[in-house]
């Protein structure tokens, strides 16, 4: 995904807004330190990468969603990727609870960092 500044912007004021937690699953991101994250969590190199926060669109750009700021959350990498694997993503209401039943059931997340955030 192409990232501008105006992207970057709306990225870290919602990760701000969200207390830097993803808007889907709730665990941790981090934004430009990979290294004192994992060590904070104790995570592999590898399982860090999922919890790189992204800035999602609420409504999908290939529905027209725009780079606006009421349109922007933050989301984790893994979250963000899972949403947008489909040709036609769930609509973020629909994959909030999606995400909030599987990480339930503990079916979401190879490596949770945060115990029952939900
Ligand atoms: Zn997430």
């Amino acid at each position: 995904m192409k990232t501008n500044n105006r992207i970057r912007n709306l990225r870290r004021k919602a990760a701000e807004s969200q207390d830097w937690q993803c808007y889907y699953c709730q665990q941790p991101m981090w934004e430009t330190d990979p290294k004192s994250f994992s060590a904070r969590f104790r995570v592999s190199d590898r399982a860090i990468l999922l919890f790189r926060c992204t800035a999602e669109h609420l409504e999908a750009r290939c529905d027209g969603g725009r780079d606006i700021e009421e349109n922007i959350v933050a989301a984790c990498h893994y979250c963000n990727r899972n949403r947008h694997r489909k040709k036609r993503p769930k609509d973020a209401v629909s994959y909030v609870s999606l995400v909030r039943s599987r990480m339930e059931q503990g079916r979401w997340h190879p490596v949770l960092l945060k115990q029952n955030p939900v």
